[in-house]
Formats: structure tokens, C-alpha cells, sequence
């Protein structure tokens, strides 16, 4: 069981009021809330240590630098991975999905075929797409039913010895199904291809082992996960990384440079080119360390409570559609009532202090899917409470009562 008003005073941005009415935020999928401990973590580094890494031998940089190294092994063991090399501190998911796909770059050609899916985040479709334009390969996507689950059937008769990469969400950032992330992985490896999994809107709810799952590449952003904007994780299998060429060129990232040839640093410095988010990185460990401190059983346990309580009564509202109804899902609601557009139902709820969102959610195919222009988007995470329910299921009815 979670204390939740305990956990609540642990989020200073709880206590303020928008529009006169205390904040209800539910638009964790989009970023989450910073606890105290990551707060400080962020004053105390720019307030005593602040300084370059791996650099220098003055004490602060040597302190900087350790903490950034403790900072990369927090990461290392939340996610299971063998070494500590493994472990990319990029600046987002974004970031981490352009290393992997512009590094694909000399590895494909014509008769090549990279697989994503019906469901993914404009992030990792448009880095594919280009992909795609530079090597000639072609994009193969896996289709959804209605109810936003993958059609493993298809999946499996797409995959060929043509397939090289598969690359799939773990979560969807906008109907919160989980995918079957193992079966995918096992089918990609019988015919060789490499498997990335996007798990940007998973990890805020479930602790993936990255080596149990078998996976190639796996990639996160902190701001989901209550650490701060700008920093991100790339996990790649130590072959798969000293494989694939550096992405940027810069400081940091070189053994030995002269005008006739430069070498490249050892991993994971070859992909880290220039002084990282140093700050943000130290803050993503504290961040873990948090999380892992509530444990991510009774987070997962408890957002299923919010997730049927809210499904149950947002389902009071006439004409209400929820998109995305996968037996396995994620704390995330997407829905859309009759013909109301989803931002003036934004707008009203705002007013009455609930922040959901309202739009795309960056994944316009799944729009075009429903035949629809987008949906609003309630998304929990463990700080919400029930109480909020209420007051958002009564702000929607007004809203309703208002636009039709
Ligand atoms: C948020 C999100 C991204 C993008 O993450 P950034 O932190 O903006 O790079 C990618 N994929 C999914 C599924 C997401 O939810």
C-alpha cells in the first residue's frame, strides 16, 4: 500500500492552484512531476560542484565526474544491463533513436526492410523515414485492430531474411497499450534482425531487464520517469554499440586526433561527443533512486486502481469513446465525446484546474486510424488520487453540458 498524501508532499508543484482551483495534473504521459530529492539534487550540484567532467584533475570536475559515473550505474542496474558501458546518457528518447537509426545508415540498402508499428510517436518514425530515404530500404509498418492492439499475426508474416531492424514502442504514449515486447524480440533474432524498443512511456511504469528481454537497443527520456527535461538513456548490447559508428563528432568521444586520422574513444565516450547534461544526468540517478524507493510493483498496482476507476466512471458521460482498449494498458486515457473537439473540452477542464492534453499526442497515424483529429488524453501516475478522478469526470460533464 502507498501513502499517498505521503508521496504527494514529496511534489512541491502539488500545492499550486491553477485558476483558483487546486492543480490536478494528468499529463504524466507527456512529462512527469520532479519530487523534492530531485530538486535538490539539481541545487546542490549547481550550488557545490558544478564543473566539466572527465576533463579535469581539480576536485570539482573529479567530483562531477564520479557522480555522473554513479549517475550511469543507477541507470545500469534499473535496467539490467551487463556493463556500465552499455549505457548511452544521451538527451532524450529522441536523441537515442536518431544514434541508432543514423548509424543503420551503412548497415542497409534497396533490399533491405526496417519494420515499425501502427502506433508509433512521431519520434520514431520520421528518424526511420530518413533512414529510409538515405539507404533505399523500405519501411514495413504492423497494423492495430480497433481496439489498439498489434496484429502479431501480421508481424510475423512481415519479418524475412530481408528484415534488419524491427523498432516498436513499448508502451503507446497515446492509447497506453502495453506490447508484446518479448514475442517480438524473439521473432526479430530468428531471421537476424536487431530489435529496438521505445520505452519512453513504459518505464515510468514498469522496470524493464534489458538482458532478460534479450533486447538490441533500448531507450528512455528522465522527464518521463520524474527526473529532469534533456536527458535520456540509450542502452545498447556492447557487440551492437562498438558495431555501430559514432553520431556526433566532437570532444569527449576521441582517443587520439591529428589532421590525417582520429580515433575513436572506447564506449561509452565514442557516442557521448561534448559536455553532456551533467547536471541532468546526476539527477536522472536520483530520480531511479526515488522510484525505485516507492517500488515499481505498488506503482503499477496502484495506477491500475486510478486506470479502472477512471474508465469506469468516465464511462457515466454519454457519448464518451475510449481509444485504446487493450487488456494490457498502461495508466493512460484517451477519449473523445460525440462530436466535441478534444481542445475545447482541453480548455474547459483547464479552467476547473485538470491538465490533460489535448491534440495527436505526436502520433497522427493512430489519429488517422480512428478518423479522427485527436483525443483528449488523461494520463496517472502514482502521486493522483481518486478524489482527482472525481473532479475531472465532473469537469468533462461540464464541459459536455457547455458544448453541446
Ligand atoms: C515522449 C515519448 C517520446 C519522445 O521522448 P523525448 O523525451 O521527447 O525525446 C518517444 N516515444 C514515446 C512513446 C514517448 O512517449
Amino acid at each position: 500500500m502507498l501513502d499517498i498524501q505521503k508521496i504527494r508532499a514529496d511534489f512541491p508543484i502539488l500545492k499550486r492552484e491553477v485558476n483558483g482551483k487546486p492543480l490536478i495534473y494528468f499529463d504524466n504521459a507527456a512529462t512527469s512531476q520532479t519530487p523534492q530529492v530531485v530538486i535538490d539534487a539539481i541545487v546542490d550540484y549547481y550550488s557545490t560542484y558544478n564543473a566539466n567532467i572527465h576533463r579535469g584533475v581539480h576536485t570539482l570536475s573529479q567530483e562531477a565526474t564520479d557522480a555522473y559515473e554513479v549517475a550511469r550505474k543507477k541507470v545500469q542496474e534499473h535496467f539490467n544491463a551487463k556493463n556500465d558501458y552499455e549505457i548511452i546518457l544521451t538527451a532524450g528518447t529522441t536523441h537515442a533513436v536518431n544514434i541508432v537509426a543514423t548509424g543503420f545508415t551503412s548497415f542497409l540498402s534497396e533490399d533491405d526492410e526496417i519494420i515499425v508499428s501502427a502506433m508509433e510517436h512521431h519520434s520514431n518514425i520520421v528518424p526511420w523515414q530518413m533512414l529510409c530515404e538515405r539507404t533505399g530500404a523500405q519501411l514495413k509498418v504492423i497494423p492495430m485492430t480497433e481496439q489498439g492492439v498489434l496484429k502479431m499475426d501480421v508481424y510475423e508474416s512481415l519479418l524475412s531474411d530481408k528484415t534488419k531492424l524491427v523498432f516498436v514502442n513499448h508502451v503507446s504514449n497515446a492509447l497506453g497499450t502495453v506490447n508484446p515486447v518479448e514475442f517480438i524480440i524473439e521473432k526479430a533474432h530468428k531471421v537476424g534482425a536487431a530489435v529496438l524498443i521505445d520505452g519512453a512511456q513504459a518505464t515510468p511504469h514498469i522496470k524493464p531487464d534489458v538482458q532478460a528481454l534479450d533486447v538490441d537497443f533500448y531507450v528512455a527520456s528522465a522527464h518521463k520517469l520524474c527526473g529532469p527535461t534533456g536527458v535520456g538513456l540509450l542502452y545498447g548490447k556492447e557487440e551492437w554499440l562498438n558495431k555501430l559508428p559514432p553520431y556526433q563528432g566532437g570532444g569527449d568521444m576521441i582517443d587520439q586526433v591529428t589532421f590525417e586520422k582520429t580515433t575513436y574513444a572506447g564506449l561509452p565516450f565514442k557516442f557521448e561527443a561534448g559536455t553532456p547534461n551533467i547536471c541532468g544526468g546526476i539527477a536522472f540517478g536520483v530520480a531511479l533512486d526515488y522510484m525505485n524507493s516507492i517500488g515499481f510493483d505498488a506503482i503499477a498496482n496502484y495506477e491500475k486502481e486510478l486506470l479502472d476507476y477512471a474508465t469506469e466512471r468516465l464511462k457515466e458521460i454519454e457519448g464518451l469513446r475510449i481509444y485504446g482498449e487493450a487488456d494490457e494498458k498502461t495508466a493512460v486515457i484517451s477519449f473523445n465525446v460525440g462530436n466535441i473537439h478534444p481542445y475545447d473540452i482541453g480548455t474547459i477542464v483547464d479552467k476547473l484546474g485538470v491538465a490533460v492534453r489535448t491534440g495527436h499526442h505526436c502520433a497522427q497515424p493512430i489519429m488517422d486510424f480512428y478518423k479522427i483529429p485527436g483525443t483528449v488524453r488523461a494520463s496517472f501516475a502514482f502521486y493522483n488520487t481518486k478524489e482527482e478522478i472525481d473532479v475531472l469526470v465532473e469537469a468533462v460533464k461540464r464541459a459536455v453540458m457547455m458544448l453541446s
